[in-house]
């Protein structure tokens, strides 16, 4: 549609992630970038993979009011706020390298949501929190189904995404496979 546009102007930020070239109509948009992290509505900064404990926090902070004392099972630190109708929540796992910023969940404040969010959660051109799981399903490469997506999600669903995880470090699947005894024995 607005294709050619859209890759000139990417082209002309030069790499640089994190500008959103999403219309500013007023809509509050939150934007994964695999890799990296969860770019922040209203210039709030990005919510970067490996920042550590304290940088996420003062980014965070820019935004909302956060939290810091919420425990996890399995992680050294983590921190949450909410904003809208959304739950955001970084943390570091124990296999997190140097106990910096490794996984990162988007959560609707609705359990099973049957609409969209008030706010945006884009995914490249998608919005994660606008359409229902089987539309997303259908239009997102398998690779990007399997890191956004529940496991257990049902694809043919018509409800809508309750959360997205994004995680930078594997120490998350790996704990929830119970780590086969063969993994290395990293030193605890
Ligand atoms: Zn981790």
């Amino acid at each position: 549609m607005w294709r050619g546009g859209a890759a000139e102007t990417a082209g002309s930020s030069a790499g640089l992630p994190g500008n959103p070239a999403v219309p500013q109509t007023g809509r509050v948009t939150f934007r994964l970038l695999p890799g990296i992290g969860l770019v922040l509505p209203a210039n709030a900064g990005v919510l970067r993979f490996g920042m550590t404990e304290h940088a996420a926090q003062w980014t965070a902070s820019t935004l909302a009011d956060i939290r810091v004392d919420g425990w996890m099972c399995g992680a050294r630190w983590t921190l949450s706020f909410r904003y809208r109708d959304v739950l955001v929540t970084a943390y570091a796992c124990t296999a997190c390298p140097g106990d910096a910023l490794g996984h990162l969940i988007v959560e609707r404040a609705t359990r099973a949501p049957e609409a969209a969010a008030g706010i945006s959660l884009a995914f490249g051109d998608l919005d994660l929190f606008g359409y229902p799981i089987h539309e997303l399903a259908e239009v997102l490469e398998p690779s990007d189904r399997e890191l956004l997506l529940p496991a257990d999600a049902n694809l043919r669903s018509t409800r809508h995404l309750s959360a997205v995880h994004l995680d930078a470090c594997e120490g998350r699947r790996r704990e929830a496979d119970r780590a086969p005894s063969g993994a290395e024995p990293s030193a605890r």
